[in-house]
């Protein structure tokens, strides 16, 4: 990108008007919004410029950050925190937006953002270790998400111990709130997500990791999550995924297509992998009826298909197959 757009140029030179101010510091609480929307013009601007990055993929998270998590009373900070959490959930490269936004005066890490969403409310997990934003809107479960919940705890043998919402969190987290345990998940970005991984098994090994938690009984952790949780839930993930019938492909998918380490609470990839697979080995060892591996990667029998293909089949399958007997997870 040469920003040979005249547009664009101004974007980065917010001052040449005369009045924009390019700089969080220069900022003064009487002035016209519009010229104080030029500290984030020059950050859209050279977040568009970086190395990998374009006007297209910035405009994309730009608009994300404003339609998930920009709030009327949001001040440079929380704005740009919302920018950096458009970029986690669309699985970008952070650092850029956080040295962009650097650059006019903006710092913005994950630390400054609360890993809670009101003060009753701690997070245990977020699937991707992004931060969950302060202000969280909920709704009802979707059905498809309630039968790949119902299906996982099944699968584990365990009683329930939590409740499901649809929420603006970027991917998916597990919470308490108050003394309740919650499961909160992005419709969006499940519904992304078997399209962007191609895996029919993608939404479900997210849920998994995130009950996981709760089945586990991990409890908050103030300052993020603890590597060695997260693989705990990793391992509970791949070990529901064979049981629900899984390839181990299909279990490891999601972890897979990331393009790097990039979390802060999260273990690296390779650790997560290696924690889903030994789970996913665990259960098929238990498993009279586990192919060998080398007729591990076939389709599934039983797609996770889109909410309308769901919603006239039955929450589990017609006939249950030896896999689906319950176990007790020690
Ligand atoms: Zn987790």
């Amino acid at each position: 990108m040469k920003g040979t757009a005249g547009g664009l140029r101004f974007m980065c030179v917010p001052e040449k008007d005369g009045n924009s101010i390019a700089r969080a510091r220069d900022y003064i609480p009487s002035m016209d919004v519009h010229y104080s929307s030029g500290v984030f013009n020059r950050a859209f601007c050279i977040l568009a410029k970086s190395q990998g990055w374009s006007v297209q993929k910035a405009f994309e998270v730009f608009l994300r950050a404003n339609q998930n998590f920009w709030s009327a009373d949001a001040t440079f900070d929380t704005a740009a925190n919302g920018v950096l959490l458009a970029a986690s959930a669309l699985g970008y490269d952070t650092s850029a937006v956080q040295s962009a936004f650097s650059e006019v005066g903006v710092e913005v890490t994950r630390a400054m953002t609360p890993p809670v969403a009101t003060a009753q409310t701690d997070a245990i997990c977020s699937y991707l270790g992004d931060a969950v934003p302060q202000s969280i809107k909920t709704s009802s479960a979707g059905k498809r998400a309630l039968d790949m919940i119902q299906k996982i705890v099944l699968a584990s043998g365990l009683a329930q111990n939590f409740t499901v919402e649809a929420a603006t969190v970027p991917n998916a987290a597990a919470l308490i709130d108050g003394n309740k345990r919650k499961i909160l998940y992005n419709a969006a970005f499940l519904d992304d997500l078997s399209r962007r991984v191609q895996s029919n098994w993608s939404a479900l090994s997210v849920l998994a990791h995130e009950i996981g938690h709760h089945l586990n009984g991990h409890t908050l952790q103030i300052s993020g999550s603890l590597p060695q949780l997260e693989l705990e839930a990793d391992r509970f993930s791949g070990f529901i995924l064979q049981r629900l019938g899984a390839p181990l492909s299909g279990a490891q998918a999601v972890i897979a297509s990331l393009g790097q380490d990039r979390s802060t609470t999260h273990p690296s990839k390779s650790d997560r992998l290696e924690a889903i697979a030994a789970g996913w080995r665990d259960a098929c060892a238990k498993d009279a009826d586990c192919p060998k591996e080398q007729d591990l990667d076939q389709p599934s029998d039983e797609p996770i298909g889109q909410e309308d293909n769901l919603s006239v089949e039955p929450a589990m399958p017609k006939v249950p197959s030896p896999r689906s007997k319950a176990v007790i997870m020690q």
